[in-house]
């Protein structure tokens, strides 16, 4: 392929892993290809990637790489569970829905419990139901809350709304996961401190995201509950999981971390789903169902407009998790020729079908 082509090759609104790698990320990674460096995790970047990680959340924290966010979000449940323990999620999170079982199965068995709750975002009150639904033996006795923040519909939880949850997680003696697949747009989407929405609202555990932030591979976990990690080691050894050329997992956070890069492509991505949002929101035909709070907007589109806009090239997912709405996902490369070239195809179609053309 010619250079031409790669600079012209599109951008869709599918998936924020459509991206490619980001420049520091990807700088990041160059410069950790030149010369030799210890396997397994002990090398120069895999610590100054966790030492960056420990000052972002202002706390000493244990930090692991994996590869992706099904093997963050399944190691880390098993670690807080038993076989014989359930883990509390919202009805649509990516751990129920969209990871095969992986959490059932590194933790050998613990079932997932669906909670409902609007926008996304599970309700507080449903916990209380499914812890005290059954007492008794014959249960899986519920150990574990999972979160994802952002939300799988982009909305976000907001400090006051995670503590309320964590309240109620404390008092039934339940851990806490978050999913932060989308951790960075999360953080700013809100405009706080990354500890005022992980341990100090009382998340034992963050699976923080940096594929869909702009890095090629790989997910940090970062345990809060030291006691947690004791051995998580092995848990990622045995998951397949520990990288033996780790530094290539870890160098990308170096060089998203240590100047902003993260919070400045989180930042974008977001800005880019709000002039989406506003660009579409009032259009015939059309409904914006959740808040924009994230890098993520939701649409109803017609079945015919949807086909209409693929026959134009566009890539968008329909139906995510099996719900009626269109998901339009930007990243950090999106750019507002994208967004204004998505909005007018699909103004002048739903336009069209409008008036009855
Ligand atoms: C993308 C995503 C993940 C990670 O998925 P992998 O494909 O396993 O990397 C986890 N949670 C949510 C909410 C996601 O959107």
């Amino acid at each position: 392929m010619n250079v031409a082509s790669q600079v012209l090759r599109p951008r869709h609104f599918a998936s924020d892993n459509y991206a490619g790698i980001c420049p520091e990320a990807f700088a990041a990674m160059v410069e950790a290809n030149l010369g030799h460096e210890v396997s397994y995790g002990d090398d120069s970047w895999t610590e100054k990637a966790s030492n960056l990680l420990r000052e972002i959340f202002e706390i000493n924290c244990e930090v692991f790489f994996v590869f992706n966010g099904t093997s963050a979000n399944s190691l880390s449940l098993a670690s807080l569970c038993q076989s014989y323990h359930s883990i509390l999620c919202h009805q649509m999170a990516h751990v129920e829905s969209s990871e095969c079982g992986a959490p059932e199965f590194f933790a050998n068995g613990t079932k997932v419990l669906l909670l409902p709750g609007e926008a996304g975002k599970v309700d507080p009150t449903s916990i209380q139901g499914a812890v005290n639904k059954r007492t008794d033996v014959h249960y899986p006795k519920p150990r574990a809350l999972s979160l994802t923040q952002a939300t799988e519909v982009g909305t976000v939880y907001s400090v006051a709304e995670l503590g309320a949850l964590s309240e109620v997680a404390r008092r039934y003696n339940l851990r806490v996961q978050m999913d932060g697949a989308r951790f960075a747009n999360a953080v700013v989407g809100l405009g706080v401190a990354p500890k005022e929405i992980t341990w100090k609202a009382g998340v034992d555990v963050l699976c923080f995201g940096g594929t869909k932030n702009g890095i090629a591979i790989g997910e940090a976990v970062v345990f809060f509950n030291l006691e947690a990690a004791r051995e998580f080691d092995y848990r990622c050894k045995q998951g397949g999981q520990l990288a033996s050329k780790m530094r290539f997992l870890s160098a990308p956070w170096v060089g998203m971390l240590q100047n902003g890069a993260w919070l400045r492509h989180a930042a974008h991505s977001n800005a880019m789903a709000k002039r989406m949002e506003l660009a579409i929101k009032d259009l015939p035909g059309i409904g914006v169902p959740y808040p924009v709070e994230s890098n993520a907007v939701f649409a109803r589109i017609p079945d015919d407009v949807v086909q209409a806009m693929f026959a134009r090239g566009w890539k968008f997912y329909t139906n995510v998790g099996g719900w009626e709405e269109s998901r339009l996902m930007c990243s950090w490369d999106t750019t507002t020729e994208d967004v204004d070239g998505f909005a007018a195809d699909l103004k002048e179609l739903a336009t069209a079908k409008a008036a009855g053309r």
